[in-house]
């Protein structure tokens, strides 16, 4: 059964498998399993590569820059307290989506993948 690209993707979002949703993709943090646990979906095959870092550089970009110029333009708070406040929080973002980003490229990677 062939599912769709938007369903692969909504289920990668929270890191399931796309090809039942039911169990999470990964064994570690960014260390993918090679079957689903339920499904017994091959994940082995798929490789993401440099994608979902490449992914995360380009959400984690549009969130934090806006959010540091608009902060500079209203406040203009000191450099220190940028540095202090934008630092932990950009590695916070880039950890946070960074196994969405490897999750939303498997998803396409199979839902590419012809069966
Ligand atoms: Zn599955």
């Amino acid at each position: 059964m062939k599912i769709s690209l938007v369903l692969a993707l909504s289920r990668s979002i929270f890191k399931r498998c796309p090809r039942c949703g039911k169990a999470s993709i990964y064994k570690k943090y960014l260390k993918l399993k090679s079957n689903c646990n339920y499904c017994d979906e091959d994940l082995s095959i798929y490789r993401t590569d440099d994608f979902g870092p490449w992914l995360t550089i380009i959400i984690a970009g549009h969130i934090i820059v806006p959010l540091v110029l608009f902060i500079e333009q209203v406040y203009a708070p000191d450099l220190w307290l940028q540095a202090v406040a934008w630092i932990p929080l950009t590695i916070a973002t880039v950890l946070f989506i960074l196994p969405v980003s490897k999750s939303i490229c498997l998803a396409i990677l199979w839902n590419l993948n012809d069966k």
